[in-house]
Formats: structure tokens, sequence, C-alpha cells
């Protein structure tokens, strides 16, 4: 088991190559600790900046032992992690944190709704379906229109569809491969915001402004931060983090994203154990970054203020998008951030940018 607080020169595991892993090898980095990845992609935009990559899939079993061997404790980039890879480097003798718990939770729909309730943060209605038939049930449960989602693996609007009539719903289980889904009655949200906070080994909380967030086809394409927000509101949201940190014990860092009703309610849409899509804003507003947020906290460090000193507008460069680099980089108040991919395909995250006013 790893000496804790885990002291700078140790080295840290990250399961996952991505622009999120990137920036947080940047930040484990910045306090003196060395990152080892695992990545199927032996040229990802993670393993570039860390130490090494160890390339193979999270079930690898010698590519999990290499990790062990090397690192004091590991944490990740995306919440798909499977179960086994967990258990696999927790029976070597190293801590995966955020535990398994957390993980259990945000892979599966229903679970993070049952958890989400339990704990006093409230979400939509929804009702599961692992038949045709049971979707019909389900539509005619929570009211139409609803969302139907794969209860797991989905990620930017993917996995999704909307039954609008109650005739659809067969045919839309179908469509999405004929595996369990939940049926969520629709949120008639005014905005979508997001609350990302950190909780250390001890219980110490730093909880981010709300960041404001907008969507095209499912993909986050800006995030205004701090929203504009009465503090009711934000003590809503803040109450909301504490009781999804305190329920599942957490140590690091949670992205928790957020439906603002017309009537003021805040409702829970998905929680990710993890840093967040919407939270790079945090690299040119805060005093401390979401990213050196996890980092610490599993290391058993104090978490990092999470004050804002600016208010941000990140925009996500989409594929060409990025080209414009020059253009960016000579704006004042424009900070740029690429994250290396070789190729600009459409739609893919190649980098964002945050535009700086001082507060
Ligand atoms: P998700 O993959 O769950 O984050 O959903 C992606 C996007 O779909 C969200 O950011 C919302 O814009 C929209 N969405 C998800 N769930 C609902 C819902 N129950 N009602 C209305 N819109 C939703």
């Amino acid at each position: 088991m790893a000496q804790i607080p885990l002291p700078p020169g140790s080295t840290l595991g990250i399961l996952g190559g991505g622009q999120l892993g990137r920036m947080l090898a940047l930040a484990a980095a910045r306090l003196g600790f060395d990152v080892s990845v695992l990545e199927r992609d032996a040229d990802s935009p993670a393993g570039r900046v860390g130490l090494r990559t160890i390339v193979g899939p999270y079930t690898d079993k010698a590519a999990l032992e290499e990790l062990a061997a090397e690192a004091s404790l590991v944490t990740y980039e995306f919440e798909n992690v499977p179960a086994e890879a967990v258990l696999t480097l927790q029976a070597l003798g190293v801590e995966v944190a955020p535990g398994p718990e957390a993980l259990a939770v945000a892979q599966d729909r229903i679970a993070e709704k049952q958890f989400l309730n339990a704990s006093g943060a409230p979400t939509v209605a929804y009702a599961s379906a692992d038949t045709p038939e049971e979707a019909v049930a389900a539509a005619a449960e929570v009211g139409l229109p609803a969302l139907m989602k794969t209860r797991r693996e989905g990620y930017d609007g993917k996995g999704q569809r909307w039954v609008e009539h109650a005739a659809d719903a067969a045919g839309a289980f179908a469509a999405l491969g004929g595996v369990p889904v939940i049926l969520e009655a629709a949120a008639d949200f005014a905005r979508e915001l997001s609350i990302i906070a950190a909780r250390g080994r001890d219980g110490a909380i730093a909880i981010y402004p709300l960041a404001e967030n907008h969507h095209e086809g499912g993909i986050l394409r800006r995030s205004v931060a701090p929203a504009i927000a009465t503090p009711a509101l934000v003590e809503q949201a803040e109450r909301i983090a504490r009781r999804v940190l305190q329920g599942l014990n957490y140590v690091g860092v949670i992205g928790i994203e957020l439906f603002e009703l017309r009537d003021g309610r805040l409702l829970v849409n998905e929680i990710a154990p993890r840093v967040h899509n919407t939270g790079p804003w945090t690299q040119d507003g805060c005093e401390a970054d979401q990213f050196a947020q996890p980092i610490r906290a599993v290391a058993g460090w104090p978490p990092a203020p999470a004050r804002a000193f600016a208010q941000v507008e990140m925009l996500n460069l989409l594929g060409e998008e990025a080209d414009a680099w020059l253009k960016f980089a000579g704006e004042p108040e424009t900070r740029l951030h690429l994250y290396g991919k070789r190729a600009a395909l459409p739609g893919r995250k190649m980098g964002h940018v945050n535009r700086v006013r001082p507060l």
C-alpha cells in the first residue's frame, strides 16, 4: 500500500490517454509526480506528456501488472473503466481512486438515479426497461416525450433516442440495440449547469463555481463560468455536491451535470467521477484548476482552493477549428490549450480556448 500523503517523486498511474488524461498528467507533473498511462494507443495525448505509456486495453492482465509494479496509486480519466480492471489492480495491492462504489454508480444510469434520489439529490422521473414490452410500459409510466438512454456506456448524447409517442417505444428500444435502457421524463430546463467539486481523504471539500453549458448535437461547445446565478441557486447546487460527495465517501474530483428548471429547482442529470469536460475553464479562471484536485486528493494532500478570480468563456475547438491556433494565440484575452492530437477529424475535440475577463 502506498505511503499517504504520497510524496512528490512517486509515480501515479492514469487509466486512459485522452485529453483529460493529458491535463491530469500535466497537473501531476506540476506537483512533482511522474505519470504512467495505460492506454491502447502508443501515441496518445496523455502518453506524450507522461513518463511512459503501457500499451494495452484495460482488461490486459500483463499491462495492469506492469502498471501496478510502477504506480503507487491509480486514477482514471473516464468512468467506463471495467470493474475487472479496478479489482485486478486492487488485488495487486494498488488502490484505484475514486473507488469502485463511485464507478459502479456512474456506469449504470439506473444505479446512478437510485443513488442520487436516496442521497437527496433530485432527478427527473425514470423507469428501466430490459425488453420491448417493458419499454412500452416505462414510457407510459414516466410520460411522453421521454428520453430513452442505454443504461451503460452512453456519452456525448450517443446511445439516446427521444420517444414522442407510445407506439415508438419498442422501435427506439430496438434502435438502441435491444440492450437494457432507462426512460427519463423530459426535463423542461431553462439552462444546463454543472458543478465540479473535490473531496480529500480527510473529508475536506472544495467546490468550484457553477458553469453554464451549451451543447450542439450532444457535444459540449461552450461553457461560461462562474455562471450568473442567485446565491440561493448556488447554495442549492453546493448542497447537492456535498450530498453526492459524502454519499459516495468520495476521494477525488467529481463533475455533476444539472438542469435548472424554469421554477428555479435543480435536478441532477448525471455525475462523472473524474475531471469534467465542463471544467477546463478552471485552468485560467481559478486559483487552482480541477486537474490538480484528483491528484492532490488521491495522494492524500489537502484540496486546493477552488475560488474564481476571472470569468471565463470556454470554447471547445472541434476538428479543423483548431487550425486557427495562430489567431487564438494572438488574442490577448485568450488562453489556448491544444491536446496534441495528430488528426483533426470532424467533431473531434482538438483543444479549447479560455477567454478570460477579470471578475
Ligand atoms: P447525457 O448523455 O445524459 O449527459 O445527455 C446529453 C444531453 O441530452 C444533456 O446535456 C441534455 O441536453 C440532454 N438531456 C439528457 N437527459 C435529458 C432529459 N431527461 N430531459 C431533457 N434533456 C435531456
